[in-house]
């Protein structure tokens, strides 16, 4: 599984802290010079257990199909289970059918793209490039450049995001039918413009009545339409689960690269550091605790749960007994699962456990 880290963007949205820059065609070319380096100095570490490719950002969708194709000339395997991209709706439409169609003859076969919301004052004020208008727009053009495998980002739990903008985002997304949908709520990043809001008094968090509500009505509302819910935040049409994703929440190794990327050999983790022009990285070896904290958290992330012989070798019994009386876990043949109808306080359960 391979990870490869796009730090540009055409602009910053309110609510983000991640390592990006702004997009120039000089520093885009010393990126994919470095990147390249890295990639050939690196190739030992990548397997091919599970053949994912997966390029995200930042927005990778701001790169040139020549950039895109000079980075996979040098990745050593072109044969991937999946190969997704993270696109940003603006990128789409600006670039049109013909970048679309580049892309598929990458290879890229899933689409991510980074809609939020299908109202245009939440899109404003997120400091989105589109608008709901664009983000209809680019899914079609998608669809009609061939991508069968589309996902698409939504968030929810934003204090002036009321129920019915909500409701009509839900049923503007289900409309659409993406096989994909990940979504998350609203949380105040530590360097984000929404930290800074928050710390000014311009922006108060949405209370935790109003979240739930949003998180209980996403879940019904994609139930119905036929989406599985198989993790915390993510939807899929059957035989849809993101590949790649999935496994990180296997605790798969997997290489990363780019500025910021992570990786993981199963037992250690590795962050490259996020500047363009260093190429150190930390790295931290797991210890056995270490191990047994992330299968717990990551397994009880996803609807298929955590091996019942795990947990009772690595959980205190009482708690896990007393999980199971108050229905915050359920015992489904040789597994452990925290109920949908729980998922949202999902943390709590797995801070009880740990
Ligand atoms: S959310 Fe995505 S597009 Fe927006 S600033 Fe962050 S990385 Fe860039």
């Amino acid at each position: 599984m391979i990870y490869i880290h796009v730090p540009f963007c055409r602009s910053f949205c309110t609510y983000c802290d991640f390592y990006s820059e702004i997009a120039s065609d000089i520093r885009m070319g010393l990126y994919a010079e470095a990147l390249c380096r890295e990639i050939s100095e690196r190739s030992s570490e990548i397997t091919d257990d599970i053949p994912t490719l997966y390029i995200g950002g930042g927005t990778p969708s701001v790169l040139p199909l020549s950039v895109l194709q000079r980075i996979l000339d040098t990745l050593p395997q072109q044969r991937w289970t999946e190969f997704t991209l993270e696109a940003n709706p603006e990128d789409l439409c600006e670039k049109g059918l013909p970048y679309l169609e580049g892309l598929r003859r990458l290879g890229v076969d899933r689409l991510s793209m980074g809609i939020q919301s299908f109202d245009d004052g939440i899109l404003r004020w997120m400091n989105r490039r589109h608008n709901a208008e664009r983000a209809v727009r680019a899914y079609n053009l998608a669809r009609e450049a061939g991508f069968r495998n589309i996902s698409i980002d939504l968030i929810f739990g934003i204090s002036h995001l009321t129920d019915a903008l909500w409701e009509g985002t839900l049923q503007k997304a289900v409309s659409l039918a993406p096989d994909h949908i990940s979504c998350y709520q609203l949380s105040v990043e530590g360097e984000s413009s929404l930290a800074g809001m928050v710390a000014e008094g311009r922006y108060r968090e949405a209370g935790e009545e109003q979240c739930l509500r949003q998180y209980d009505r996403l879940c019904q509302v994609l139930s119905e339409a036929g989406y599985v819910h198989y993790e915390i935040s993510n939807f899929a049409l059957p035989g849809r689960e993101a590949v790649h994703n999935s496994a990180y929440w296997h605790r798969v190794p997997y290489v990363g690269f780019g500025p910021g990327a992570h990786s993981f050999d199963g037992k250690k983790r590795r962050w490259n550091t996020s500047s363009l022009s260093s190429r150190s990285f930390s790295e931290e070896i797991l210890t056995p605790e270490d191990e047994r904290v992330e299968t717990i958290m990551l397994s009880l992330r996803t609807s298929r749960g955590i091996g019942a012989d795990f947990l009772h070798e690595n959980c205190s019994p009482r708690v896990v007994e007393s999980l199971l009386d108050e229905g915050s876990l359920v015992r489904v043949e040789d597994r452990y699962r925290i109920p949908e109808n729980r998922f949202f306080v999902s943390d709590e359960i797995i801070r009880e456990l740990i």
